[in-house]
Order: structure tokens, then C-alpha cells, then sequence
């Protein structure tokens, strides 16, 4: 198993390593690279771009704004379409609940298809410990299981791994979770897909249950929808009995035609694809085809309180293209890891500390995680301001004061000073009357001295500016009264 996100280290801790593992920096330049320069072919192919990134944005928040409502039209369309739905307000709920359908069935194994929120709920760790194997068969995802690893980017989740190293995992792990890789595998992409079809054929054949997530759920009609590119999605959510599907609230739209907007900004924002090959449909259960029992968990999860604040909801409307993580320079250098939670890269910054909250200095430390450079809100296609956020979030971090102690009694001592004009200015006087012994640098202690080390003090000028300013008026001027000034 590879475990769960809790207790992780900061953002600049885990950043600190990996940004020295080249192998990584080379693995993800040359992705992020590749994949940043098609999307913006496919991208600039559409004259309409714009206003269809302003389309999905207003429809993401139009429905985010009445989502209780959705929400309760989705409910009675998937049960009358012959489902089941189960409403989750924590992982643990959503946990508990998947384990209870998969254990009154009397079966001991999932498939999987790509779902983020059950890496949120940290599903697999739960199913491992009631006792049920969960395998994972989007490739990337399988790549990871196979390694004992975590998914480090949304869309491509084994993007730090280079084709050999995949070899080397196929070779090895296989054989302890199924059917082993062929002997003499080479690293060849198509040899690589050809060993990962035949071991996850066995297990589609074999399965009963399936676990997914969805891309959206359309509320008029109860339809869910997975987009993909594989086709192991497709299998998974039509050959099992049973198929469980575990989706954050937000992932609710109203009608079917909403989604002709999604389908032609999130293959070309994700894969830079014109249309992703597999766009999987269903609406609850149909007799002689498809699972006879569907079940549909809503996962909360902190999507609520998110939604209570006004500029951070709008990280509700994310449709997980991973756009904004193929252009953020921070985590091409960082890595996806380094974000502690399945939601890496600028997207993870503002969503993981408002579904998780701001307490642990790993959650605290991602809204720094970002050079506010803006590149990631001009590449997204549902117009998320993410520089507005990340600087909003950092707010709640100052204010909230644990581990930045510092800076709180530095803000406060510039706020008294500023308030004082006649302290400044006795200040500004006796700077200038020293600054003939001020050091070129002005170390400082602990985890700041290197901040200090790196930095050379500005040089203070000889007279300060309002007393420049004053001579400059000439003397007749009346000084202000300010309030530290004598009346
Ligand atoms: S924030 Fe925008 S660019 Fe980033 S994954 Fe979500 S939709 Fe895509």
C-alpha cells in the first residue's frame, strides 16, 4: 500500500528534496513541456475560446450557487433511473459506506477507475484494512500501485516516472498483484500498453465490483459521465454487477446540454485532444446491460465550507483538466509529491487547504507554494483566479498566526511605527546618522538566516526623505498635524 497523505512534511521541506532528484526535474520538464505546447495548438484552433471559458465558468457557477437544489433533482433522477444514493459527509463516511455495499455482497476485490476522490478519502487503505484488494486500472494509476507510490499529477498520475523505470516496475511488481509482465519486456510504449492490457484483462473478466469516480453528473437526467482515454474506464463501468461511484458534490451540472461546453474545453485543456477517445455515459441501472446495481456516493468532504467563502468557491468549479499544472513553474521544479494531498500543483495550493483547512504546517504552507506568475488562472478553461486565491488563502494563514509568529510581531511593529509619524521620522534621523556602521548584511537567526545570508541590506540615504522633501518645499511650508505632531 502506499499509504496516506497524513503527517506529511511542509510544501518547502518536500520541495527542498525533490527538487534535487534530477531524474524528477528531467521526467516532468519534458512532460509539462510537451503537453503545455499541444494544448495551446488545440487551444488556439477554436476561435470561440474565450467565450466558451466564460461559458463554463458561469455554468460551474451558476450551479455551485444553487447547488442544493442540483443537488436534490440529481438524487431523484438517479433513483428513478434505478440507483442508489448515499450522501457522505466526510471521508470516513464515504469510506464506511463503500465497504458496507462491497462486504454485503460477500466480495473481497475492486476494480478501479481513476477517481480523485477516493485518493481524498484515502479508499484503499480503508478496503485493505476491511480486508478487500482494491486494483487500480488506468494505467497511470496502475504504474503507481504498482510502485508503492502516490499519483503526483491529476491527469497523467505517474508523470515523474520515465519509460524504463515503468519497465523495471512492471517487471518486478506484476507477478505479486496478478498475472506477471512477459519475460524480456523492452521499455517500448506499445510492449509497456500490450503487458498492462493483459494483466488488467484478467481482472475486468474476474471483478464484480467496480469503484469509479465521474468527470460530471448532470442533475436533470441523473446521468454520470467519465471522460478517459484508455478505454479501462469503459470496462470497468460496464462489466462488473456492481458499480460504486464516489463523487465530490461539485462535480453536479444541470442539464445535458451544459456539457457541450465541458466536452470541448476539458480534452483540449487536459490531453490537447479535439475529443477524448471514450466519453462514457449512464443513468442508473438498465435491464440486461451495464451493472444491475448502481450506487452513488455524494462526497462532501469540506466542499461545503469551501463553498462559504465567496473568493475561494471558486476552486469548486475546477474540472481537473491539469492545465494549470502543465505551466506552474513551481511544480515543475517541485514535483507533484511535494503537495501532500492528490491535488498537486497550482489547483492543489488553493483546494487542499480549503477541503483539509489550514491547521498542519503542510496545509498552511501550500498557498506559498506558487510564484503568483498567473500563468495557471490565463491557462484555465473555467477562468479560476488562482493568484487571487492563493494571496486570500495567505490572509487566513497570517491571521490564524501558528508557525508565522515572526512575521505577526514584524506586521505589528511596522503598523505602530507607520501610525507614529514622530517615531518614524526619529527613526529615519537616527538611520541616517549611523549608516556609516550599518553591516552590508544583517544575519538572522534560525531557518531565516539563510533568507538573510542571501540578501545585502539597501543602503540607507544620507538624509532622510522628509527632510529632503522639506527642503525641497523650501522652509516656509506649514508641517502637518498629524497626531504624534505637537498642536
Ligand atoms: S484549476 Fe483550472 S486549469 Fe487547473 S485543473 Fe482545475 S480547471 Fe484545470
Amino acid at each position: 500500500m502506499s499509504g496516506t497523505y497524513l503527517g506529511l512534511p511542509s510544501f518547502p521541506e518536500a520541495a527542498h528534496a525533490s527538487t534535487k532528484d534530477t531524474q524528477l526535474r528531467a521526467n516532468l520538464t519534458h512532460a509539462t513541456h510537451t503537453i503545455r505546447t499541444k494544448r495551446a495548438t488545440a487551444i488556439n484552433e477554436l476561435p470561440d475560446w474565450p467565450q466558451l471559458r466564460t461559458a463554463g465558468a458561469a455554468i460551474k457557477d451558476h450551479t455551485l450557487h444553487h447547488l442544493d437544489h442540483y443537488l436534490q433533482q440529481l438524487e431523484t433522477a438517479v433513483t428513478n433511473a434505478g440507483g442508489t444514493v448515499h450522501w457522505a459527509t466526510d471521508a470516513d463516511e464515504a469510506n464506511r459506506i463503500t465497504t458496507h455495499i462491497i462486504q454485503t455482497t460477500g466480495e473481497t476485490e475492486v476494480v478501479k477507475v481513476k477517481s480523485m476522490a477516493t485518493q481524498e478519502t484515502g479508499l484503499n487503505e480503508a478496503l485493505h484494512t476491511a480486508g478487500i484488494h482494491a486494483y487500480e486500472t488506468d494505467l497511470a494509476e496502475l504504474i503507481v500501485q504498482l510502485a508503492h507510490d502516490k499519483p503526483s499529477h491529476i491527469l497523467v498520475p505517474a508523470i515523474h516516472k520515465n519509460r524504463t523505470e515503468i519497465r523495471d516496475i512492471f517487471h518486478h511488481e506484476m507477478t505479486h498483484w496478478g498475472r506477471p509482465a512477459p519475460d524480456h519486456l523492452t521499455d517500448n510504449p506499445t510492449d509497456l500498453a500490450e503487458a498492462a492490457r493483459l494483466h488488467l484483462r484478467e481482472k475486468f473478466l474476474r471483478t464484480k465490483i467496480a469503484i469509479s469516480g465521474a468527470n460530471f453528473m448532470i442533475a436533470e437526467t441523473g446521468t454520470l459521465v467519465v471522460v478517459e482515454s484508455e478505454g479501462n474506464g469503459r470496462m470497468c463501468l460496464t462489466l462488473p454487477d456492481t458499480l460504486i461511484s464516489i463523487v465530490g458534490i461539485e462535480k453536479t451540472i444541470p442539464t445535458f446540454q451544459d456539457l457541450e461546453v465541458f466536452l470541448q474545453t476539458l480534452p483540449r485543456s487536459s490531453t490537447a485532444e479535439r475529443m477524448n477517445p471514450y466519453t462514457t455515459m449512464w443513468t442508473g441501472t438498465t435491464t440486461h446491460d451495464g451493472p444491475k446495481n448502481f450506487h452513488l456516493i455524494l462526497l462532501d468532504n469540506g466542499r461545503t465550507d469551501t463553498l462559504a467563502d465567496t473568493t475561494g468557491r471558486q476552486a469548486l468549479r475546477c474540472i481537473r483538466c491539469s492545465a494549470c499544472l502543465n505551466v506552474c513553474p513551481v511544480y515543475e521544479r517541485a514535483g507533484g509529491h511535494a503537495y501532500g494531498s492528490p491535488y498537486p500543483g497550482p489547483i492543489g495550493a488553493i483546494l487542499t487547504p480549503q477541503l483539509r483547512g489550514t491547521t498542519t504546517p503542510l496545509d498552511a504552507s501550500l498557498p506559498y507554494a506558487s510564484t503568483l506568475c498567473g500563468a495557471c488562472y490565463d491557462v484555465c478553461p473555467v477562468a479560476i483566479d488562482i493568484p487571487e486565491i492563493l494571496v486570500h488563502l495567505r490572509e487566513r494563514v497570517a491571521e490564524q498566526g501558528e508557525g508565522h509568529r515572526a512575521e505577526r510581531a514584524a506586521m505589528r511593529a511596522a503598523t505602530w511605527l507607520l501610525d507614529h509619524p514622530a517615531a518614524l521620522s526619529a527613526v529615519e534621523r537616527a538611520a541616517s546618522a549611523t549608516r556609516g556602521l550599518h553591516p552590508a548584511r544583517l544575519p538572522l537567526p534560525g531557518p531565516a538566516k539563510a533568507w538573510s545570508d542571501a540578501r545585502d541590506l539597501p543602503e540607507v540615504a544620507a538624509e532622510p526623505f522628509r527632510a529632503g522633501w522639506k527642503k525641497a518645499r523650501g522652509a516656509g511650508s506649514a508641517p502637518r498635524k498629524d497626531k504624534d505632531t505637537p498642536r
